[in-house]
């Protein structure tokens, strides 16, 4: 494994839901000691928790909309605070909006930075559809498999740490992954000019293997971190 990057760093990935900006995160984090942040993942903390954000946020997320920018905001900055985020942070699922945008870039340059590099995964919209309705996690680990594309090695056994419980996500449905893409068009596509004119943003096509996706997003944040 290579060593702890010398700058924390603020990486983005960017991509309509079922690009594998979550698979690829974990695989970041591994490499590089980063830390995989995911608005998605912190929201369904809070629904699960039955917190007044998660009651909020749970009608929104079923329906396939995008959860309030106060409400996203106000999760994310808390776990911002937490001490392992001075590692440097791979942000996956936020921002969506260009609010959710300007608001980081306030963020971090309270703390005298910015974002370092923003990668957007590029794949075609019909594919996500059949990539969404596959996939499953470890209801341990957390690792990420899909029915086609990632079987685990043994049927019903994770294979990165054997426990047999899985779990598909309630969103993960066709109708659901039509409005989530449409949400992804309408309010977060934009934020692909927003970066591009910051000179931050590697488009990275994301329809390939995912091995050989891995490789070409290395690159690039091996290029961020050094
Ligand atoms: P994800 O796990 O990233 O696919 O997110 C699942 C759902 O959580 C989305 O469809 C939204 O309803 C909500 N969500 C996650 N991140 C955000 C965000 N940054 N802004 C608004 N809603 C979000």
């Amino acid at each position: 494994m290579k060593d702890l990057p010398a700058t924390p760093a603020t990486l983005i990935l960017l991509g309509p839901p079922g690009a594998g900006k979550g698979t690829q995160a974990r695989l970041l984090e591994d490499r590089f000691g980063l830390v995989q942040l995911s608005t998605g993942d912190l929201l369904r903390s809070a629904v699960a928790a039955g917190t007044e954000a998660g009651k909020a946020a749970k009608s929104v997320m079923e329906a396939g909309g995008l959860v309030s920018d106060d409400i996203v905001l106000a999760i994310l900055k808390d776990r911002m605070t937490e001490a392992d985020v001075a590692k440097g942070v791979i942000l996956d699922g936020f921002p969506r909006t260009s609010g959710q945008a300007e608001a980081l870039d306030a963020l971090l340059s309270e703390a005298g930075k910015a974002v370092d590099s923003v990668i957007s995964l590029e794949v075609e919209d019909d594919a996500m559809v059949t990539r969404i309705s596959g996939r499953f996690t470890c209801g341990d680990c957390g690792e990420g498999y899909h029915d086609t594309f990632k079987p685990t090695k043994t049927e019903g056994v994770c294979t990165k740490c054997g426990s047999t419980a899985f779990k598909r996500r309630a969103d993960d449905n066709a109708e659901t992954v039509r409005e989530r893409l449409s949400a992804y068009h309408a309010q977060t596509a934009p934020l692909i000019a927003y970066y591009d004119n910051k000179g931050v943003l590697t488009r990275v096509d994301a329809m390939g293997q995912i091995d050989a996706i891995t490789e070409a997003l290395g690159n690039v944040v091996e290029k961020v971190t050094a």
